[in-house]
């Protein structure tokens, strides 16, 4: 299959993805053509891995198997911006795309038809100079004219791939302005959920480890009231910032509500992902506060860490539960600590 000559233009991959999708009898649906578009594109390697995995035993690729790589791997559709305009469009450009593809296909069929016919023509008409003449001019007229076809659908198929392209990158930034929290620039907390379900499905399915730690300000009201609500805001930026700067990959982080925040931890033992919340706890500790506008020391402040890992019956409701019940632990503790 394609996979096995990877191509470098979206054109081609689209192509490619068209073609393959018939050649396993696959129903061209914008889910079908998302996955296998992503697999020979090699965007994500386990992805790819599981679908080369399927293929190697020899297992038939279905419908249905498409669907459910989908689902563990692309963000849910959900209540966001309205994107149905888009994916129409989308949907017209592929079509777009498959007809020139089509076409391109029975042009080649036209033109070898033309040659073929041509050898047999060719006995009869070039029996004088006049006539061989004039039968050389017709092939050259077939040739070019095939030429000029094929140049026409290439120019669209080129406008059409730039218009996908275009596409994709304006529902891209739909997708993220809608994930993101306005003040932190981080995820916001509905992004945070569709992400624990992705990766908790995911999770289940290779039997891999996952945590989530939710952490909170300590005291925080006591800072508002010292400071303000704008040097608070300030504050949240910091740490959204010290946060995204520990975590990596797949990891996500999110502002689950005023002052707390979570973090989802994919392929990490609880140990790590305690030994994780407390780096971080001590970064921010840490670090000595500052009034930009007056350079005032605004001394430090401290975050309380609860951590829970995924078991086989966790769900994305109990892991929630758990690492809140463990930051409640830390706070009644005293504070400024990491519980599980
Ligand atoms: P605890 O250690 O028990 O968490 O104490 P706390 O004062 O942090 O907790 P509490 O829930 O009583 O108060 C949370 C405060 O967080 C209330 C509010 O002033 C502040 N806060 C919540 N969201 C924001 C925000 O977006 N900006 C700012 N500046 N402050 C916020
Ligand atoms: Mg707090
Ligand atoms: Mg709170």
């Amino acid at each position: 299959m394609s996979a096995l000559h990877p191509k470098t233009t979206p054109a081609e991959l689209g192509i490619d993805t068209l073609n393959d999708l018939k050649k396993m009898a696959i129903s061209p649906f914008p889910t079908h053509y998302a996955v296998w578009f992503s697999h020979l594109e090699k965007a994500n390697s386990q992805l790819s891995t599981e679908i080369e995995r399927r293929v190697n035993t020899g297992a038939h690729i279905s419908d249905k198997f498409l669907e459910e790589v989908y689902e563990r791997y692309f963000p849910t559709p959900d209540a966001g911006p309205d994107v149905s305009e888009y994916i129409n469009e989308l949907l017209d450009q592929t079509n777009t795309v498959q007809q020139i593809s089509n076409s391109l296909h029975s042009n080649t069929e036209l033109l070898q038809e033309g040659l073929t016919d041509a050898t047999v023509r060719a006995e009869t008409e070039c029996q004088t100079p006049a006539g061989a003449e004039t039968f050389v001019a017709s092939l050259i007229s077939t040739a070019k004219n095939a030429i000029e076809r094929n140049e026409a659908l290439e120019r669209d198929l080129i406008e059409a791939s730039s218009t996908i392209v275009r596409l994709k990158s304006d529902v891209e930034a739909m997708a993220k302005d809608a994930n993101t929290d306005f003040l932190t620039k981080i995820s916001n907390r509905r992004h945070f959920y569709k992400e624990l379900e992705r990766l908790i499905k995911a999770a289940h399915y290779d039997n891999s480890e996952l945590c989530v730690v939710i952490c909170d300000v300590d005291h925080f009201k006591k800072f508002n009231d010292s400071y303000g609500h704008d040097v608070g805001d300030q504050v949240l930026v910091l740490v959204a910032a010290i946060l995204r700067d520990n975590v990596k990959g797949q990891d996500v982080v999110a502002r689950y509500g005023g002052e707390e925040f979570a973090i989802i931890l994919p392929n990490t033992s609880q140990k790590d992902a305690v030994n994780l919340a407390n780096t971080i706890r001590e970064a921010i500790s840490r670090r000595k506060l500052v009034d930009r506008a007056t350079n005032e020391p605004l001394g430090s402040i401290t975050m309380s860490f609860g951590v829970a890992r995924l078991s086989p019956i966790s769900s994305s409701e109990s892991i929630i539960k758990d690492a809140d019940a463990a930051l409640y632990d830390a706070k009644r503790a005293g504070r400024n600590r990491v519980r599980y």
